[in-house]
This record gives structure tokens, sequence and C-alpha cells, in this order.
């Protein structure tokens, strides 16, 4: 039997959730924790009340909303993601995969559609990390003693309630937190004793599906990622008296190394290889001072670790010369290995979508999502939509009604799948 969601609810609730945090210009700032979320979570206590949903919160004001099963005793499936944004994003990221849980709640009390396992749709805290960094902060707690052991410093809790504000400097995430309307208790967190598996509904951020002509990704795996620091050492002179011919330009050292890297890095010749450069440190920073310091960042993404080894070898490489009469020192920031979904969920969210006549690809994530995390501790999957023109995290981001009910009648189905069939 194969259910479908509705249009009209789910672009009811569209509407809604893009008033609060709007922006004035078709986007919003909705950053964790603010007003703006608190309004956010009461439409969600809201809608869910009404269909006779059990709310519950815990000590990070992570929310679930659960409806009963047919077998108390059974683990919950749950499907979440978050509602925070980045500074004028859109009404997409994050909010759509909790519309999507809510509409597969509502569909399902609407029509009585039987299950026996209770049913929870979640609304993750600060995934975005836009004033609290990092992302992923509280899935990353959550799951912290089911990480593999050299990531678990990054997500320690005390360290992570003493973040810092970058709005205003002063603010803990703690402190906030502990004045939160939607504060609950540290029992209620999500728990492989009482959760079977988790789902995310995600807009997919970049242009694939679309190019591609399909209205759904079944998401197989996170893209493996590393993060490196290179930096050149040089010396300062003055910019008016000292000759070209004697400088050690640490600035211009780390400008000719980033051109030589993707000359090396594309003669790989690996189509969906991405490789970025974001972030830069220059010292001093005076415009007539020679620099005697540079670094820049450098975070690549591939599914396959033998690709990124490959490039880990030209950045290694990259120290054996003098740059610009510069030394050269290759730093590991970060890196993580290839995350895959758990493919009994996956098949389903597969067979979900050729059962219910949506077109529909296999596709992998490139951004990181608190479903990541999730997958540490429970079975773990993801759906996509397309994102028009490939946009996210700015305003004019956008999924039409269709494809984001499409993405919900999917998840609904899959979810049926595992309560009647299992892992
Ligand atoms: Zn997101």
């Amino acid at each position: 039997m194969i259910y479908q969601c509705s249009a009209e609810r789910m672009h009811d609730k569209i509407m809604t959730f893009s008033k609060f945090g709007d922006a004035g210009h078709g986007g919003i700032t909705r950053y964790a924790l603010s007003k703006e979320d608190e309004s956010a979570r009461d439409e969600f206590v809201r809608r869910m009340e009404k269909i006779g949903a059990v709310i519950e919160t815990d000590d990070l004001a992570n929310m679930y909303a659960t409806l009963p099963g047919s077998d108390p005793q059974a683990k919950r499936i749950v499907m979440g993601s978050h509602c925070d944004s980045v500074k004028n994003g859109g009404n997409y990221d994050g909010i759509l995969g909790v519309m999507g849980a809510m509409e597969v709640l509502e569909t399902v009390a609407a029509e009585h559609i039987p299950h026996t396992h209770p049913l929870t749709a979640m609304i993750w805290t600060n995934e975005e990390g836009s004033e609290f960094p990092p992302c992923m902060m509280c899935s990353g707690i959550v799951c912290h003693d089911f990480m593999p052991e050299r990531f678990r410093d990054n997500f320690k809790e005390d360290k992570m309630l003493k973040s810092v504000s970058i709005v205003d400097r002063k603010t803990e995430f703690g402190k906030k937190l502990s004045a939160f309307r939607y504060l609950g208790k540290k029992e209620n967190r999500l728990s492989p004793d009482r959760y079977l598996a988790m789902f995310e509904l995600h807009i997919e951020q970049g242009p694939i599906l679309e190019d591609a002509g399909k209205d759904l990704g079944v998401v197989t795996c996170v893209l493996g990622q590393m993060i490196y620091r290179i930096k050149f050492y040089g010396f300062a002179a003055h910019a008016g008296t000292f000759p070209m011919k004697k400088r050690h330009d640490a600035f211009h050292a780390a400008a000719e190394a980033l051109c030589y890297l993707h000359e090396e890095i594309d003669r790989l010749g690996v189509d969906d290889l991405v490789y970025t450069t974001g972030e830069v440190v220059i010292h001093p920073c005076v415009n007539t001072v020679i620099p005697d310091y540079f670094d820049f960042s450098i975070d690549v993404r591939h599914e396959d670790p033998a690709v990124l080894d490959k490039v880990r070898k030209i950045l290694f490489r990259l120290p054996e010369r003098k740059w610009q009469q510069c030394s050269c020192e290759v730093e590991l920031g970060w890196n993580r290995d290839t995350v895959y979904w758990n493919p009994a969920l996956v098949n389903y969210v597969r067979q979900a979508a050729e059962e219910t006549g949506i077109s529909h690809m296999d596709i992998h994530s490139g951004a990181g999502h608190d479903a990541q995390y999730a997958s540490y501790m429970l079975p773990t999957t993801m759906i996509f939509v397309p994102s028009d023109g490939g946009l996210s995290h700015c305003e004019p981001e956008h999924t039409s009604v269709r494809q984001c009910t499409g993405g919900a009648t999917v998840l609904l189905n899959a979810v049926l799948k595992l309560d009647r069939e299992g892992l």
C-alpha cells in the first residue's frame, strides 16, 4: 500500500515557517536559541499536539514529537533535521526535514495508517553553528560516546557549552541554553535504547538532481573530507626599500603554490573531486610591509579514499621545494572517512521512490548533516530533494511544493517499510 502526503498541508507549513526569522527579502535569519527559533518550535509543538503527538525535549533543547504505535514496547523510528539557519539563509535548509517529518506524522494521523513502532519527528538544536560554532554541535554532543575516538575531542560537552557567541562576543552557548524555554531532560536524548533508526530529509544544496532532471536523491553516503592548512614562512621587510630579488614574500609564495596545486590536482582527472581554499591568514597584513607569514586552508572531498590519498601526496610534496625563497609546512586540520548510510534503509528509500513513481537517482552528500553523527549511534539514512539552481545558504534557496511533498511521501513510505519489515 502506497500513501501520499498532502501538498496543501506542505505548502501551508512552508509559508508558516518562513515567517519565523523573515528577513524581508525572501529568506530567513533564524539563529539557534533565538526568539525566531523559539517561535518555530512553538509552531512545531502546536501542530504536533493537534494530532496527538507527545512532546519531549532534552537537555540540549533537541525536540521530539512522538505518535504512539500499536506496540508500546517497540523502539521509535525518528525523522528530523534542524530549524536554525545561516545569516540570510533560505526557507528549506534544515526546516524541510522537520516539516517533512511533521507531514509524515500528520498523514499517518489523518489517514489512520497502521504502524507498530512509535514515530517521532525531531528538531536538532544548532546545526548551522551560525552564532555558536561549531556546526552540527548538538548531534555531535549527543553522539559523542559513539564516535570514533579521534573525533571525540571536537565535541566534548563542557567545551561545546562554553562556545562563545560570534554576534556579541560574550554570551556562552550553555548560558543561552539554560534560559531557553524548550530546555528539557538529558534522559530524553536520542539513544539506541529507545530509537530504532533515523531518517533525514534535506534539500540537496547543489545542482546534480536538477541537472539530471530528477525529483529525488537516494543518498548513499556523506563524502570523505580532509582539511589541511598550508603555511609559508618568509621574512618581513619594507615595501618601498627592499629589492624584489632579495624578498622572501610569504603571500607571493602561497599564491604560486595554490596555482600549482590546482594544476596538479586537476591533472588527476577525477570529475567529482571537489577542493576549496576558503580561509587565509596573512601577517602582518599591512600594505607597506612584505608579508612574512601566510597560510591557507584546503578542503578536499571525495568518496574514494584512494583519490583523497593522491591529493594528500600532492599536498605533501609542497615543502620539498622553496616557494619564492619561503619554506612551507603542511598541517592536517580535520579528516573523516566517507560515511555510508545503512544499506537496508537506503533500499527502503529507493523502493519507496520507485513505488511512488517519483523520478530518482542515487547521490552522495558533499555537505555534512546531523544524520552523519547520528549514524555512529543508529542505523541512519538521508533523502534529498532538488535545490533550484543548486542554490543554498542564501535567500533565493527554493524547492517546489511538489518536490518537497514528494520527498515527504518517499520518507513516509520508507518509514512504513522499515516499520513492517524491520532492519
Ligand atoms: Zn541543513
